[in-house]
């Protein structure tokens, strides 16, 4: 049977790999040899798990969201990763990691953040250890996302301001690469997303597929059957998208729909819609789809959203795309508000910018009546708040 997953190489397909400076070689190669052996470990599973259930609060519930159902003339279950600890599906990953990092004997953990969502979910997870943590964050980011730097501060990290480049997220990975090279033995590397050298993406998919794990069981129980229709999540680097259909991937019976930033439109240049617009290149350690200019220049991605504001994707998604196992969807700005306004007034529920993204997709689709639909809402909206409000005359003009 044909399978998208990883190769042993670290491949998907042609996406993926490691291309990294030689200082990190040791430091990537003892990550590579010892994840998989302390990931399906029994004791790590024991407290990778408690915690998730008892820290994270897992399982996340699977909704049947009755009058968005209606609208869209299907059955639609949402998976209600907003309802986790700290607000996203983040936290699934850095918990992983830090157990992970802790097995390893390392003594510090670094890492990068763009909205400021992976740093706050890293800072929670060392705050829970006791582990020292530096979060390198783009200085025109740190001005943006006020609160969840004094999120990050609060719990004790150290937030260093990056005022290289243009001062934003792709700034900060490097930046993060760059102590890695300088302390490769004390200090763990917590990458936040589907993305970067092997393993990486592999790591950071096995730790967010208890998403899927948690879908077949819920849906067995309120469908009688382990697999949905079709699957949707928004991507930026690919975790919460790669959690999501983690154990459908080689079940075609699954359809994946995936959506991205499209920004202002892809036409504009303005966008972060690195499957639709990028082109292949290498970018943070791993080959990809990368918005880039003909000379290899990065061009720096926008959305409305800064949790997919990222000028790559996880290799696994653009391998997923490349084979037409996934059916991908650049979604506007615009389409996304009207989207988080729609889930809000339809539902009770205010999601994430980012999770707008995969609802402003439900329009686009032809359903049949009896399609099962399994959505992940990736994380709640408060942080958003501001961008809705200033928008919201637009999208709630009866007020
Ligand atoms: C960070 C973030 C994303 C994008 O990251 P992925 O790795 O693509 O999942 C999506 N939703 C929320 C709520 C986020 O915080």
């Amino acid at each position: 049977m044909k399978s998208y997953n990883i190769d042993q190489n670290g491949y998907y397909g042609e996406f993926g790999g490691s291309f990294i400076p030689e200082i990190l070689h040791k430091a990537i190669e003892s990550l590579r040899e010892q994840y998989l052996t302390i990931l399906e470990s029994e004791e790590f599973q024991k407290e990778f798990h408690e915690l998730l259930r008892d820290y994270v609060g897992r399982p996340s519930p699977l909704y049947l969201a009755k009058r968005l159902s209606e609208k869209y003339g299907c059955k639609i279950y949402l998976k209600r990763e907003d309802l986790n600890h700290t607000g996203a599906h983040k936290i699934n990953n850095a918990i992983g990691q830090i157990l992970l990092a802790r097995k390893m004997g390392k003594k510090r953990i670094i890492a990068e953040t763009g909205a400021g969502q992976h740093g706050v979910a890293t800072a929670t997870a060392c705050a829970l250890m006791n582990m020292p943590c530096r979060v390198y964050m783009g200085a025109i980011d740190i001005e943006r996302q006020h609160v969840n730097v004094e999120k990050m501060r609060m719990l004790g990290a150290e937030v260093f301001s990056v005022t290289s480049g243009s001062q934003t997220l792709t700034d900060a990975v490097n930046e993060a690469l760059r102590d890695w090279c300088t302390n490769p033995e004390d200090t763990f590397y917590l990458l936040g997303s589907a993305v970067g050298p092997h393993p990486y993406p592999d790591l950071v998919a096995r730790l967010q597929s208890v998403i899927s794990k948690e879908i077949k069981e819920q849906l067995m129980e309120k469908e009688g059957r382990d697999y949905p229709d079709y699957l949707m999540a928004c991507i930026g680097g690919g975790s919460n998208a790669a959690g999501t259909v983690y154990h459908y991937i080689d079940d075609e019976r699954v359809k994946l729909v995936l959506g991205e930033a499209g920004g202002y439109g892809i036409a504009t240049g303005k966008t972060a819609a690195s499957i639709s617009a990028g082109t292949e290149g290498i970018i943070h350690g791993f080959r990809t789809l990368v918005l880039q200019d003909e000379n290899g220049q990065i061009k720096e991605p926008y959305s409305i959203s800064a949790g997919l504001d990222y000028p790559g994707i996880g290799p696994l998604h653009a391998h997923l795309a490349k084979e037409r196992r996934a059916q991908v969807m650049a979604i506007n700005d615009d389409e996304a508000l009207r989207a988080a306004f729609e889930l809000t007034r339809l539902e009770g529920i205010i999601p994430a910018l980012e999770s707008s993204h995969a609802l402003a997709m439900l329009p686009k689709m032809n359903f049949k009546k009896d399609d099962v639909v399994v959505l992940t809402v990736s994380g709640r909206g408060d942080k958003d708040l501001e961008t809705y409000l200033a928008h919201k005359d637009e999208f709630c003009p009866n007020d």
